[in-house]
């Protein structure tokens, strides 16, 4: 770093994201992206749009708010779309989290928390899960702090019944409680109809798993108008243009294509069934999961050395380098294909 930086950011460990190699071709399991490519009418409306790229986009989103109001059942007034889901999530830190509200949230979830409190000079507060990975909702009640819980858990898998969010909204009326659904089309209960009840519900999502849109970076916030207006602050001091013209296109396709997306799903959830059950044939504990991965250990090697033979053998999965974590690897839910190369892949390294 150079003798210019400032002390926060000389001090700040940053966000360390999933590999994308480049050296050769993986069976790439570990960045939870989707292995279908984007709807075919979601890339033809992106190839249109580019050919309007010499203006700025709409800050405001038109078509695609029109589109996801229409989708999801709300006003245009109850979203923020965003670069991705991060910048809503890192967007929530700035708006919701000062001095006297730290930031609240698992000791096992998603890394990118810690950064944003970081990042953006915030203190916060790391409640441990149970044993068993479980989040133990009364642990939150009353938390003084602006609470976030990706729902369901990453790197678990593991997800919260809406009534069980619902309890920790009742018991923090004063504080906001940000819900992050980026795995939610794969099994887990939305919160998502509960904006309507709580003013201090702030529900994310995002176009980078389900709907094959991760390199595109987009997101969506939902929210009471009120807690939307304190986020579009946000977003209008710092880049209003944040959702480009070809990625707000191509979600528009995403969300109209709808029967792509459901069979996407409905095939990433067989596939899971699948490998979940021939992990637990091969002797390993997976914890049950509600996304498109699966957080899995073996008793007989390190997450960190499965990782490493693993990759030697071209597949790509994740290790985290954590106390509760080192155990285990978090594998992405791929293809019938790619699910059967990792298999046979750690059926050699277990020999
Ligand atoms: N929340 C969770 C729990 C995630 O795992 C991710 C993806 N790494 C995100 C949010 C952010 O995804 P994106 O910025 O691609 O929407």
């Amino acid at each position: 770093m150079s003798k210019y930086v400032c002390k926060k950011i000389d001090a700040l460990e940053a966000y360390v994201p999933g590999e994308q190699p480049q050296d050769r071709k993986y069976v790439k399991l570990n960045t939870n992206e989707c292995p279908f490519p984007p709807s075919p009418y979601a890339t033809r409306l992106a190839r249109q749009a580019a050919g309007g790229l010499n203006l700025y986009c709409d800050p405001e989103c038109g078509t695609l708010a029109a589109v996801a109001a229409e989708t999801f059942g709300v006003a245009k007034e109850q979203m923020i779309f965003t670069n991705g889901s991060d910048e809503v999530l890192n967007f929530a830190f700035i708006a919701f989290c000062d001095e006297k509200t730290p930031a609240i949230f698992p000791d096992v979830t998603y890394g990118f928390y810690t950064v944003f409190a970081e990042v953006n000079g915030l203190p916060y507060r790391e409640i441990p899960l149970r044993e068993n990975m479980t989040v133990a909702v009364e642990d939150y009640f009353g938390a003084k702090g602006t609470i976030f819980l990706a729902n369901p858990n990453a790197p678990t898998g593991v997800a919260l019944a809406r009534a069980e969010i619902e309890r920790i909204l009742l018991k923090n009326p004063d504080n906001v409680v940000v819900v992050d659904e980026a795995y939610v089309d794969f099994g887990g209960e939305s919160a998502l109809p509960l904006i309507e009840k709580y003013d201090n519900l702030l529900v994310t999502r995002t176009f980078s798993k389900s709907r094959s849109l991760a390199g595109g970076r987009l997101g969506i916030g939902f929210a009471c108008p009120s807690l939307i207006a304190d986020l579009r602050k946000i977003k209008y001091s710092t880049n209003p243009y944040n959702v480009n013209s070809m990625t707000a296109a191509a979600g528009v396709g995403a969300l109209l294509d709808k029967e792509y997306f459901e069979r996407n799903v409905a095939i990433l959830k067989e596939n899971r069934a699948y490998m979940t059950e021939a992990l637990a044939k091969l002797g390993f504990v997976v914890l049950p999961s509600s996304a498109n991965f699966v957080f899995a250990k073996s008793s007989d090697i390190s997450g960190e050395m499965l990782y490493k033979k693993l990759k030697g053998k071209g597949v790509l999965v994740r290790y985290f380098d954590k106390p509760r974590l080192k155990e285990f690897v978090r594998i992405t839910v791929g293809t019938k294909e790619e699910t059967d190369a990792l298999l046979k892949a750690i059926g050699e390294v277990l020999k």
